[in-house]
């Protein structure tokens, strides 16, 4: 029997991952963010000096993917752990992001991660962060959501990220990254980003967060 599952999926820069640490500590349950699997790949072929088409040597890295998730004492943050490395922020990149949407679109990658995934699935509960989450790992799942917003929305929150950051960032260039990425996951053949069947799909072009969840609390309750 599997603990209880809540699936949020839907595009980058939705405000699925804040939802899903939200509605984690709302709720006191465990929370898996799959997309950083998908980067700690990626990010473990650069190291290896994987090219990103070679197929056999990108699945085996995800089978042996050596990576521990690490709370950090005092706070809700995880410190990520990869052969023996940190590595919480680098995966964080655009690079690595955008190269981990081509890991992604290899279905023997994907079929590596899926245990890997479910075992997430512990008492008292589950938050599932990612594209395929209700579509594909838990697809029983009593609670789907699926959260959009339109592309422009989304580059709109990216910007303002990296320049509160003090980073350096061009509003177009990261645009055009986020129609690039959203292409490739959506028209992939194996697990493509939509919604689940039987998902609750929410736009979050003009709420915010606390709406959001707001709004997500509301349809946890009537599942009771
Ligand atoms: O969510 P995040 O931006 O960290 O995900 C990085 C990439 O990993 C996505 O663009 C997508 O291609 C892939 N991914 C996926 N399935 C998931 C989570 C992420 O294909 N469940």
């Amino acid at each position: 029997e599997q603990a209880s599952v809540i699936t949020v999926d839907g595009p980058s820069g939705s405000g699925k991952g804040t939802l899903c640490q939200l509605l984690a500590k709302e709720l006191g349950w465990n929370l898996l963010d799959s997309g950083a699997l998908y980067r700690l790949v990626a990010l473990a072929a650069d190291h290896h000096g994987v090219e990103l088409d070679d197929t056999e040597a990108l699945t085996v890295l995800a089978e042996h993917l050596d990576v521990q998730f690490n709370a950090v004492e005092g706070s809700d943050g995880i410190r990520i752990v990869l052969e023996g490395e940190e590595v919480t922020d680098t995966i964080r990149t655009e690079k690595v992001g955008g190269d981990a949407s081509v890991v992604a679109a290899i279905p023997a990658v994907r079929e590596a991660l899926l245990n890997r995934q479910r075992a997430f699935a512990t008492e008292p509960g589950l938050i599932a962060d990612g594209r395929d989450m209700g579509t594909v790992v838990f697809p029983d799942a009593p609670l789907k959501i699926y959260l959009d917003a339109s592309a422009e929305e989304r580059a709109d929150r990216r910007y303002n990220q990296l320049i509160n950051k003090g980073l350096g960032a061009s509003l177009q260039a990261i645009l055009e990254d986020i129609k690039a990425r959203d292409a490739r996951d959506m028209n992939r053949a194996v697990a493509p980003l939509k919604p689940a069947q039987d998902a609750i799909v929410l736009d979050s072009t003009k709420l915010t967060i606390d709406e959001v969840l707001a709004a997500v609390m509301e349809e946890v309750r009537h599942k009771g």
